[in-house]
């Protein structure tokens, strides 16, 4: 089998020799463990976090050592209760093609009908994210005025979909004509193209006179200024990511955050994490909005997972729309 390593630990935007792919043994099945036959393998912006040496919430890669992530999977082998060949999973040991795993912490694939591969994308963790962070992070209501950043991205296309589902009114930012194009196909009542000549502040106050009553943040920096700038009294703000930082860490200049005070905001960071005990909650309203024809998926398919890098750092020029995967 073959396996992404971490060949270097990047500053800035990593580069193609960063990574190496390399041949690894597959043991021999242990009690309890399964073997798997990766189909997709799913690439995020927070895997960027995961190259430094740096502790976050999720732990740093190692140095030399196969890189992990979300994966999807069909078993070939069983040595463990429940699970048989043939079966498809989701499971955390991607960036190769084949694994050996605890079938701990492997789970199968829920009964909803969409391709295996959605499971990584708005069936599964990116999904999640969009889904409690909009209805319960940000605490989102029909008549609410919803700003969301990324928003032809895997999350921010699912937060603009959940949040037209619900009444409310969704201003959607993206970059480029087509990705804007396509958010405002999903519903969107206003697109902001960021890398138009207008500022986001400029057009963000042309799209929401009134303000904004909750930003869902996939970005930082200007986008995140311009959300404090148009705030109405009581905005909520879920920080869900920071794009614009994550290959410069470097801190930007914002100068709305004061009117945190005067506007009584609320800010709120959030893992996805936090909330898998309600994940019932998300299938089942999820699976009612695909049967309603209610919920659009794109995906931007890299195939072979030797483009796995390239699929990768895509994420951080905006190479994709909807979700970004790796066909094995
Ligand atoms: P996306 O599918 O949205 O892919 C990333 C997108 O970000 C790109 O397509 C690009 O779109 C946009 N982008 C990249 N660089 C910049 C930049 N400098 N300024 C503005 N936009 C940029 O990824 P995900 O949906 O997987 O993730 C979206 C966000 O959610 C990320 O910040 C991620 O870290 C966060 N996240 C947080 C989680 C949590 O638990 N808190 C869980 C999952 C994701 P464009 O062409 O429009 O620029």
């Amino acid at each position: 089998a073959r396996a992404w390593h971490l060949e270097k630990r990047p500053s800035g935007l990593p580069v193609a020799s960063d990574f190496a792919l390399r041949d690894i043994d597959m043991p021999a099945l242990a009690d309890g463990e399964i073997r798997v036959r990766n189909l997709w393998l799913s690439v995020d912006p927070y895997m960027r976090g995961r190259m430094n040496d740096a502790k976050s919430y999720a732990d740093p890669f190692a140095l030399g050592e196969p890189m992990t992530g979300g994966a999807v999977g069909e078993v070939v082998e069983s040595n463990a209760e429940g699970f048989a060949p043939g079966d498809h999973v989701l499971h955390m040991h991607g960036w190769r093609d084949e694994a050996v795993l605890p079938a701990r912490g492997v789970q199968k694939l829920p009964p909803i009908d969409v391709p295996p591969q959605a499971f990584l994308g708005q069936f599964g963790m990116p999904g999640m994210t969009a889904y409690f962070g909009l209805l319960r992070v940000a605490e989102a209501k029909p008549g609410d005025t919803v700003f969301v950043s990324a928003a032809a991205g895997a999350v921010g296309s699912t937060v603009v979909q959940i949040a037209k589902a619900r009444g409310m009114t969704v201003i959607g930012s993206a970059g480029g004509t087509r990705k804007c194009d396509w958010v405002r196909s999903l519903g969107a009542d206003r697109v902001i193209d960021y890398k138009g000549e207008a500022s986001v502040l400029r057009q963000l106050h042309a799209a929401a006179p009134e303000g904004i009553d909750v930003y869902f943040d996939n970005v930082g920096g200007e986008h995140l200024d311009a959300a404090f700038a148009t705030a109405r009294q009581g905005a909520r703000f879920a920080i869900c990511g920071m794009i614009d930082i994550y290959n410069s860490g470097a801190a930007t200049e914002l100068r709305y955050i004061a009117r945190t005070i005067a506007a009584r905001i609320r800010i709120q960071g959030f893992l996805v994490s936090d909330w898998m005990g309600e994940a019932g909650d998300f299938y089942r309203d999820m699976a009612a909005m695909l049967a309603d024809g209610k919920l659009q998926r794109e995906e931007t398919v890299i195939e072979g997972i030797e483009n796995m890098p390239q699929a990768f750092l895509g994420l951080f020029e905006g190479s994709n729309m909807g979700k970004m995967l790796v066909r094995v």
